[in-house]
């Protein structure tokens, strides 16, 4: 903790200063088509504060080398800082140990890693992976490509019209045939929170091993992955404040020692011969090749950022936008929303009657509201609710109640330009 410049915070602990954080934020303080930038697309990918700006350009231009390798002071200080990193997630996640922690390159490649070396070696024809029906795409595709090649498939248990999770339903389809429960923590289309503890709790139950996909948990939510009792934990660097490019998979220790490497090269090797290779411990058993070093280290930077601020207190803040930009969409009745799960996260996907998604997207960009529109890379999710597309407008712990106006008016421009 102690290379972050703290933000200063309000006498009342509950309250951000969000002047002071949106200071952290050069990206946020800048004009688009000449309006002051509405940044609403942080589940996308999230602006970046001066602490992890700065812990990449220091480690780039004062300790950069490779690591793991050299005698030599600068090669030490990276991989001091490399593993530093690795330990300020596994505090982050609650993890017991840095040694469950395995850098990847995002939540996708997490998924791809746990569904090819644990997965696939335990898989035979007939099996299952549950899922649920508001996945991302990311935790639908790696475990379809592993099943097919086996003759097993992926389930998805249904969500209700609220885009919440059926429990019941859920746990009907845990079978003896389910060998893998894989389930979004936070979605990133509906901003459905799932109960992943007793999920967890239902298939641990039942000896079914569990993999929760935090990419958009992490940068809202405390996540404790002894309290929640999963196998597997992702999130993503990149929409946690931190860069792209890199991530983190938790992995229970026995499970990970009990696997097989994902890729081959070095640092991920006891000893090479041609007679035959072994493996190093995990987690170097799945970091084949030079790491993301600079990345790993802005991502320990991204992470002792938050939690200096406070999960908790930046939750608050966000329940506060999201029930005030509920509140003032619900003055425009052309607007419906889409995800309306009790106790979701800030993220408001809409459809706005008579315009097309992407056509509220452009017109919004046109005020400087940065939002996305599409199908979020949760198509199965989207097409539930007899949609192709929506229009998301997604909170961070930078973002204002002024902001929500400024969605708002935009949007009743659009309605103007439609005349709808
Ligand atoms: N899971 C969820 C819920 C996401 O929102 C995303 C990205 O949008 C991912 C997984 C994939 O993350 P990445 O592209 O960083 O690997």
């Amino acid at each position: 903790m102690e290379s972050v410049t703290l933000p200063p915070i309000h006498e009342d602990r509950s309250a951000l200063d969000l002047a002071a954080i949106r200071a952290d934020f050069p990206g946020l303080n800048q004009l688009v088509h000449g309006k002051p930038l509405v940044f609403l697309d942080s589940a996308a990918s999230a602006q970046k504060p001066r602490a992890v700006i700065d812990a990449l350009s220091d480690a780039y231009t004062k300790n950069y080398a490779n690591v793991h390798r050299g005698v030599h002071t600068l090669s030490q200080n990276a991989t001091t800082a490399y593993e530093n990193a690795r330990a300020v997630g596994a505090r982050f996640l609650g993890a017991s140990s840095a040694d469950e922690m395995v850098f990847v390159r995002g939540a996708t490649e997490a998924i791809n890693l746990v569904a090819q070396s644990f997965l696939a070696p335990r898989l035979t024809a007939g099996d299952e992976v549950l899922v649920t029906r508001m996945e991302h795409h990311s935790n639908i595709v790696p475990w379809q490509m592993v099943c097919e090649a086996l003759g097993a498939r992926v389930v998805p248990a249904p969500i209700d019209d609220h885009g919440a999770l059926d429990l019941d339903a859920f746990e009907q389809r845990l079978g003896p045939r389910t060998k893998m429960v894989s389930v979004v923590h936070v979605s990133n289309a509906l901003g459905t929170v799932n109960p992943v503890a007793e999920i967890v709790r239902m298939a641990r139950e039942r000896g079914i091993p569990t993999m929760i996909d935090g990419a958009q948990a992490a940068p809202h939510t405390a996540i404790d992955v002894q309290a929640l009792g999963c196998d597997f934990y992702t999130i993503s660097g990149h929409k946690v404040f931190g860069p792209t490019g890199i991530g983190l998979l938790y992995g229970r220790r026995e499970r990970l020692a009990d696997m097989a490497p994902y890729q081959g090269g070095g640092e991920m090797i006891q000893s090479v011969s041609f007679e035959g290779s072994s493996w190093a411990p995990p987690p170097s058993r799945f970091e084949a090749g030079t790491p993301h070093i600079v990345g790993a280290i802005g991502l320990g930077a991204a992470l002792e950022y938050v939690s200096a601020i406070g999960l908790d207190r930046i939750a608050a803040h966000e329940h506060d936008l999201l029930h005030y930009a509920e509140e003032r969409l619900s003055t425009l009745p052309q607007v419906r929303l889409i995800g309306t799960a009790p106790g979701k996260a800030a993220v408001v996907s809409f459809v706005v009657e008579g315009i097309h998604a992407h056509d509220i997207g452009t017109i919004l960009d046109a005020e400087g509201v940065a939002v996305r529109a599409g199908h979020h890379c949760a198509q199965p999710a989207i097409e539930h609710f007899g949609l192709a597309a929506t229009a998301r407008a997604s909170f961070a712990l930078y973002n204002t109640r002024s902001e929500v106006d400024g969605l708002v008016d935009a949007i009743g421009g659009a309605l103007e330009i439609f005349g709808v």
